[in-house]
């Protein structure tokens, strides 16, 4: 791998989209560095009465389009680089869903599996007192991500407001549905990526019954195999951490989840499920039409990419493809659905959160669903359609689609800003 940063091969995809659209230096100027990252340690009770510290940080990257959003992450290798990576994937991922939203990230260096509920309870809340001052409903709004999730963000919530002394839902998303959270909340980073590829299929020339192999069976994994399985199409094959499983006629995907749900590693479920265990690089090989990497950052790379034989890729996860693995992939003619659009479900369903919060009148969920449909399918289109005019890649269309709408705001707040 090269001796570049992550967030450096990610600002890759931010200059090729600046040549594309003959950008003012200005403009890449102010979106090339975060704007602030603010580093703190957590120091946490441990049940056993020993004390514990934990490094954290939040990082604001752009509030040009307004105020920062996006998740934490408690994770065992999470670093500042990290943090400010996904913090710049959220401003574009809020740009080319058209949300009125700068980017934003947070994590906590924690293995939470590691932790009680009561410790976790702790750091979480620990959390919201360190950074309290920089989150706030027209500031910087949090939500879940990887090993976070509505309970983390009910504890955050009620942290903050009792700080502030006031009830203020709109100061974080995923909440519990008991504490202002969206019907849909849950769900919205699959769904979101599923339709957009049932709205692309036939471009795509994806079948109606297509088959489907998923890396990584976390949230955003088992939603998808659970909408596409509803769907008509074959699951075929699953990895998490420990392992992955393979059944070329389809996974039962009910069990996998029950299973998945009561804390079995899929490769647990393999003889019951009539599957055969392979090898985690062997979920990239299997024969399907459909990959979809649902996982960590850079899972595929120069050295797997050209075991793919999947003819589209969904990056229902964060930055799953380093950008050599992306030349390779477009080389042979795979078409990348990317994370910016591909799993921007999760954050526009944020979005339908917080506006139900400040209005404080509460969607039903066919509404929230017929929102999420046409938000999808307008700016999937649209990215389509730039692809197709500019022949460039899927990506570097989204990159361009969203890099119009931040130097239209970054140039409207005047040259002295
Ligand atoms: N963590 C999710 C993401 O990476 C959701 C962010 C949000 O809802 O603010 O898009």
């Amino acid at each position: 791998m090269s001796q570049e940063s992550q967030l450096d091969r990610a600002l890759t995809r931010l200059e090729e989209a600046a040549a594309q659209l003959n950008i003012d230096p200005d403009v890449t100027e102010k979106l090339k560095y975060p704007r602030e990252t603010t580093k703190t340690r957590l120091l946490i009770r441990m049940d056993d009465g020993s004390r514990k510290s934990f490094l954290a940080w939040r990082c604001r990257y752009d509030d040009t389009r307004g105020p920062t959003k996006g998740g934490i992450r408690f994770h065992p290798e999470a670093t500042i680089e990290e943090v400010e990576t996904l913090a710049f994937w959220m401003t574009f991922k809020c740009a080319v869903m058209n949300l009125p939203y700068g980017g934003g990230k947070g994590a906590v260096r924690v293995d939470p599996r590691q932790l009680s509920n009561s410790e976790l309870e702790r750091l979480s809340r620990s959390y919201m007192q360190a950074f309290g001052r920089i989150v706030g409903p027209d500031r910087d709004i949090p939500a879940p991500d990887v090993y976070t999730n509505a309970m983390i963000m009910g504890w955050m919530a009620d942290e903050y407001n009792q700080i502030v002394g006031e009830v203020t839902p709109a100061v974080i998303t995923g909440k519990p549905i008991a504490l202002g959270g969206s019907l849909g909340r849950t769900d919205a980073t699959a769904r979101g990526g599923f339709y957009l590829v049932r709205h692309l299929a036939s471009e795509l020339n994806l079948a109606r019954d297509h088959t489907v192999a998923i890396q990584g069976f976390g949230n955003a994994g088992q939603f998808y195999a659970q909408l596409t399985a509803a769907d008509n199409n074959k699951v075929v094959a699953v990895s998490d951490s420990n392992g992955a499983i393979h059944k070329p006629d389809g996974l039962d995907v009910a069990a996998l989840i029950a299973g998945k749900q009561a804390g079995r590693p899929v490769a647990t479920m393999a003889e019951e499920l009539g599957a055969s265990i392979i090898g985690a690089d062997d979920l990239l090989a299997v024969e399907t039409d459909l990959l979809v990497p649902a996982a960590l950052e850079d899972m595929i790379t120069e050295q797997n990419a050209g075991l793919i034989k999947a003819k589209v890729i969904l990056e229902l996860a964060n930055g799953p493809l380093t950008p050599e693995a992306d030349r390779i992939l477009n080389a042979a003619g795979v078409a990348v659905l990317p994370d910016i659009l591909a799993n921007a479900g999760g954050v526009t369903v944020s979005y339908f959160e917080w506006v139900q919060n400040r209005q404080g009148f509460y969607w039903d969920l066919d509404e929230i669903h017929a929102r999420l449909l046409k938000i999808v399918e307008r700016e999937g289109r649209a990215i389509w359609n730039i692809a197709k005019e500019r022949d460039i890649t899927l990506r570097s269309a989204a990159y361009v689609h969203a890099l119009g709408r931040l130097a239209e705001a970054i140039e409207a707040h005047g040259t002295q800003s």
